[in-house]
């Protein structure tokens, strides 16, 4: 396909029946670790083994045989033992994980790390199934099959994968619970039924509340039905507590393991167990998810496939929405990837027909239109902490119809800074090139990008004068000003430090639905997903920065943000109103938002990224550096910048070496950080210039630099 091709290849069929086995383990190392297969023991690839390493001992993925080792026998040693409650993984997974580990750069025993739960890679745990319940025969062809948390197993006559799938239990797709589908979403079913037994990637553009969920669920329906799994990515799932209800209730309990990061390890490791036996017949994950074994794939659904979340930022640098399309393309089965504002990539397969294309033009609910978005012209309307007079009366209007707003503001805390009159100080962090957020509630000032907390001063630290100012606009500030401006109305503030607690996000949700909530103010954790009859007006403070980052997607994801954000008003009956607050009123990005026109922003969009040959017109790769040492990220950095040019002109690899530079936030937690841009018209050059190039880096032997690679970095 054209978004793998040109680097996928499969490792070479492993020698059976010698007695040296490969394993991958957890090590930020490129080769594999070779051990002697004492005699009774059956390593078969993609077991998990027990193995001494150095004084302890490793759980690691058995990858291959091998006829003899590098390392001399007298010094080889031997697997311990093979994990027995733990099926091995198939071949399809160990493919998996090889490609991420050849295309993002890692070791293979570091991807393999990264997908395992840490339940099953732990050396001495407690077996994993359910006290009272007789221990399942350890044979590869019969995995054991854990208990669901909640419904204990059904007992199997046959361990038989064949039978498995013969038993396809009740596909309740009831007609009480599911909608009648509207003509759109009759023709995007069609559309991607129409390659079900194949690869075959659909793009599903859908406005908001145009009925994108109803479309995964019916083609998650029809997969179940043909006896196979499917997998939905989303990208967190706090914030779709409705889905998973909708899916529990429509398919049934037992049929669903759920993947991400509010599972505890027992739940997370059971999950796994039941997308690796078949038991679960469809995960609900976020990126993680993607990583997961499966015993018959026979559909993945990607929801809002542009979001910057499935992008893991750090170790193992994976984007889980482009490995999910490698998957679907590896096992020969559709990928639905679903959007209001789909990534410029994914828009971009779709205009060269590399991807089908199904749409959604309006709303679902009958009735329900497309909110009215409006700039508020904040150089005219001059904002008082945060709020101008037309977004104020606009809330006044809907207090008294007795309907919801929402107010988003991308910035949580009381105010981004505390300012000095006296002598301009301001709270910056020592230890980040940024400043420190003033937090009121909690007295204190707090660095968002390293967790640095102190006490607010009385007086100012420089100058001793009592003259201190926050400065701008958090959520916290916000609440307080709409508190004071309509004192009678039921607010409710969203964001990371209001939701820290397990339950909470899920606790004020609900409060909106049963209409609990007047005024809802929040971060973009408030974007995504929900679906509030009752809300009819968004107002959006401060979305200006955004349009002159140095990153060239910032406006893509504003772009998003706001079609976003605006699509959470008028689901219901009423027609929604969104106001934007802008200094910038005649801004394109925001007549585009406006109109609720993707295409036509998308176009704009792409024509100014085919102009600079950014992405999706090249690929790039970003190598990060940090040192706690002044200076040496940056040597390192272009000393790393000199290797480069002088392979890709020695090699003839037509990948350019941008100017090492450092980042915005140049100071990270005590680190000093560094960077540089490599940029290719074609993936499987940049792909080849990489494994030399990453190759010297790594025998460099510098020690003081932290350094990774991101291959498709998504914030450069
Ligand atoms: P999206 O994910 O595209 O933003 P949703 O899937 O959240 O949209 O659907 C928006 C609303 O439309 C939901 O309340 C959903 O129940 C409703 N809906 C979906 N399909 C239909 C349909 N065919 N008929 C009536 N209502 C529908
Ligand atoms: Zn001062
Ligand atoms: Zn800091």
């Amino acid at each position: 396909m054209y978004v793998f091709t040109e680097l996928s290849t499969v490792p070479a069929t492993p020698a059976e029946g010698l007695p040296i086995v490969r394993v991958a383990l957890d090590m930020p190392l490129e080769s594999l670790f070779d051990f002697r297969v004492p005699e009774g023991l059956d390593p078969a690839p993609g077991s998990l083994v027990v193995v001494p390493f150095g004084r302890t001992r490793k759980v690691g993925v058995a990858i291959e045989r091998a006829a003899g080792s590098e390392i001399a026998e007298g010094r080889l040693k031997a697997i311990e033992s093979v994990v027995p409650d733990v099926p091995r993984l198939g071949q399809p997974d160990l493919d998996l994980f090889d490609f991420c580990a050849r295309y993002y750069h890692r070791a293979l025993g570091e991807v393999a790390g990264a997908a395992l739960p840490a339940r099953l890679r732990q050396v001495s745990r407690r077996a994993l199934k359910a006290p009272g319940q007789p221990p399942h025969p350890p044979h590869p062809a019969h995995p054991a099959h854990p208990p669901h948390p909640r419904h204990p197993r059904h007992p199997r006559e046959d361990g038989d994968p064949a039978k498995a799938h013969a038993q396809p239990g009740p596909v309740p797709a009831s007609a009480e619970m599911s909608h009648e589908l509207t003509q759109a979403q009759q023709a995007a079913v069609r559309t991607c039924l129409e390659g079900f037994d194949r690869f075959h990637p659909v793009l599903l553009r859908g406005v908001t509340g145009s009925g994108k969920t109803e479309v995964y669920l019916r083609l998650i329906a029809e997969a179940m039905e043909r006896g196979r799994q499917a997998l939905l990515l989303v990208p967190e799932i706090g914030l779709t507590p409705q889905l998973e209800a909708q899916i529990r209730e429509r398919f049934g309990e037992e049929n669903l393991a759920a993947a991400h990061s509010h599972l505890n390890e027992g739940e997370r490791a059971r999950s796994w167990l039941a997308a690796q036996s078949g038991e679960a017949r469809i995960v609900l994950g976020t990126r993680l998810a993607v990583l997961m074994p499966f015993r018959d794939l026979g559909l993945i659904v990607v929801d809002e496939e542009q979001d910057l979340s499935y992008k893991q930022q750090e170790g193992l640098r994976y984007s889980a929405r482009d490995v999910a399309v490698l998957r679907a393309q590896r096992l020969g089965i559709p990928i639905v990837m679903g959007s209001a504002t789909p990534s410029l990539e994914s828009f971009q397969h779709a205009l060269d027909a590399h991807y089908a294309v199904a749409i959604l033009g309006e709303r679902a609910v009958s009735g329900a239109v497309l909110p009215d978005v409006k700039t508020v012209d904040t150089r005219a309307d001059r904002p008082q902490e945060g709020l101008t007079f037309a977004l104020k009366q606009a809330i006044g209007r809907r207090l008294a119809a007795k309907e919801q707003s929402l107010v988003f503001v991308n910035r949580r805390g009381y105010a981004p800074v505390l300012f000095c009159r006296a002598c301009t100080w301001h709270s910056t962090c020592s230890r980040c090139t940024a400043n420190l957020v003033l937090h009121r509630e909690a007295r204190e000032l707090r660095c968002h990008h390293c967790g640095h907390r102190e006490r607010v001063p009385v007086a100012c630290p420089n100058c001793g004068a009592a003259d201190l100012a926050p400065v701008g606009h958090g959520t916290q500030r916000v609440e307080q000003a709409l508190r004071e401006a309509f004192p009678e109305a039921r607010i409710e503030r969203v964001d990371r430090d209001s939701t820290s607690r397990r339950g909470a996000l899920a606790g004020v949700l609900g409060k909106v639905r049963e209409g609990e909530v007047d005024i809802l103010i929040g971060t973009q954790m408030l974007a995504k997903g929900h679906d509030y009859p009752k809300l009819t007006l968004v107002g959006a403070l401060d979305c200006d920065s955004a349009l002159f980052s140095a990153d060239f997607r910032a406006a893509e994801r504003l772009f998003a943000q706001l079609v976003q954000v605006a699509g959470r008003a008028g689901r219901g009956a009423r027609r929604g109103e969104v106001l934007l607050q802008t200094d910038f009123p005649g801004h394109p990005l925001y007549a585009a938002v406006a109109l609720q026109d993707y295409e036509r922003f998308a176009r704009a969009a792409l024509d100014e990224r085919r102009m600079a040959g950014f992405p999706p017109f090249s690929y790039l790769a970003l190598l990060r550096a940090e040192s706690k040492k002044s200076g040496e990220a940056m040597a390192f950095v272009k000393d790393a910048a000199r290797t480069a040019r002088r392979a890709a002109a020695r090699e003839k690899l037509a990948v350019e070496v941008f100017d090492a530079v450092a980042p915005t936030l140049e100071r990270k937690a005590g680190f000093e950080r560094a960077q540089l841009l490599l940029r290719s018209a074609s993936r499987a050059t940049l792909q080849s210039f990489l494994n030399g190039w990453k190759a010297s880096l790594d025998a460099s032997q510098e020690r003081r630099v932290r350094w990774s690679l991101d291959v498709d970095p998504q914030e450069v």
